[in-house]
């Protein structure tokens, strides 16, 4: 049985938005979601423009496909809140963007019902009547040729199935569904999910009521295969371009607004609308054997209060030498990863801990190294006393 390593993450329970940002060691953290998880060039030159003006020009993409800005003060956000209104990408409450927590798969057609679902979803979410659903859940729209959102952190999934369309949750079976009544279907297992109780102090997940209850009749359906992981390099739809830590310039986002809209993902990569050559831009990631691809690092100190150390120097050392992929946490919260990775170094006050196969809170086969150490000896990773 493994035992958490370290004790005392601070675990908020909701996620920040643009109208309730969040604080972080270098500011307030104001994120974004895009609508039907894409932006206009206008929307994206628009982002950078406010980054450099009221952040500090730091562009974060979030493992649900959430654009974020950092570095805004509390003198800045309520111009920075006008700015983004006037680009369309303002809820009308809090609560209402708390809500709209949609993530779209990037490689939809104009002919897969994607966009028209990510609309009426929308809509639904905001109506009087929607499930006051906990600030964590959240939807999956995986509707384009192959599903290949099954790993994002979610609750209800609408995806493409071996015969249409299929609502699905963790669970192996789905329920199949139109598209005429997909979203009607969502907002009534939305609804379910609350009538068993799935909901508790404002928190809960589909996961966890799943382990105590069956889902209702109906989901019998088999589930397709999902796709592999997608990688930088071209797609039908357009080049997918990464970035180091899914971190940006302002100037980067500005660039790549020049070159068509652009579909935001939950791999921390955007999707640059109806391209066909990767960009020549500094900073990305276009190629699939990149060494950056092989780490994970949440923002770690001084960027965060919560950490223990600077991440992502380390992780950038490290990269070169790996051939499996290393998440560097600055505490055990674990938010550029939340799952288990072949390998992870949590930052504790006694220095890094390695865990193998496991999360961030894992048991530790290393305990209190040095980055330092790390780095001239990046040995250590794997070899064990
Ligand atoms: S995992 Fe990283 S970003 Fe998350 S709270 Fe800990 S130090 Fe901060």
């Amino acid at each position: 049985m493994s035992a958490p390593i370290i004790q005392g993450p601070i675990i908020q329970g909701w996620c920040p938005g643009a109208l309730r940002p969040m604080l972080s060691g270098d500011g307030y953290v104001v994120r974004v979601r895009p609508r039907a998880g894409r932006l206009t060039p206008e929307q994206a030159k628009g982002i950078a423009a406010l980054a450099r003006l009221h952040g500090n020009g730091l562009i974060d993409l979030s493992a649900r496909a959430n654009v974020q800005l950092r570095g805004v003060t509390e003198a800045s956000h309520p111009a920075l809140i006008d700015g983004l209104r006037a680009l369309g990408l303002i809820d009308a409450s809090a609560e209402a963007e708390a809500r709209r927590n949609i993530v779209v798969a990037p490689f939809w057609t104009v002919a897969d019902p994607t966009q028209a679902l990510a609309a009426d979803l929308t809509e639904a979410l905001a109506a009087a009547d929607a499930p006051q659903l906990p600030g964590k859940f959240g939807f999956v729209l995986d509707t384009a040729a192959t599903p290949c959102l099954r790993d994002v952190s979610a609750d209800i999934w609408i995806e493409t199935g071996p015969e249409g369309l299929l609502l699905a949750t963790q669970a192996p079976r789905a329920k199949p569904v139109t598209a005429g009544n997909a979203v009607a279907e969502a907002m009534a297992l939305a609804h379910w999910f609350i009538a068993k109780g799935g909901v508790t102090g404002g928190r809960g997940r589909m996961a966890a009521l799943l382990q105590r209850h069956d889902l209702p009749a109906g989901f019998t359906a088999h589930r397709l295969a999902a796709a592999a992981p997608a990688h930088p390099g071209a797609h039908p739809a357009g080049q997918l371009v990464g970035f180091a830590f899914g971190q940006m310039t302002a100037e980067t986002l500005a660039a790549l607004a020049e070159l068509g809209p652009l579909r935001v993902t939950p791999w921390r990569m955007l999707l640059i609308e109806g391209a066909n050559a990767a960009p020549d831009l500094p900073d990305l990631i276009t190629r699939p054997d990149d060494p950056m691809l092989r780490v994970l690092a949440c923002t770690g100190a001084p960027g965060c209060l919560q950490a223990h150390a600077a991440t992502r120097d380390l992780a950038r050392a490290l990269a070169p030498h790996l051939t499996q992929t290393l998440h560097v946490s600055g505490c055990a919260k674990g938010c550029a990863h939340p799952g288990a990775a072949p390998l992870t170094l949590t930052a504790t006050p006694d220095g890094f801990s390695l865990i193998r196969d496991g999360s961030a809170s894992g048991a530790p086969a290393r305990e209190g190294v040095s980055a330092k150490a790390l780095i001239q000896n990046p040995a250590l990773l794997t070899e064990f006393p």
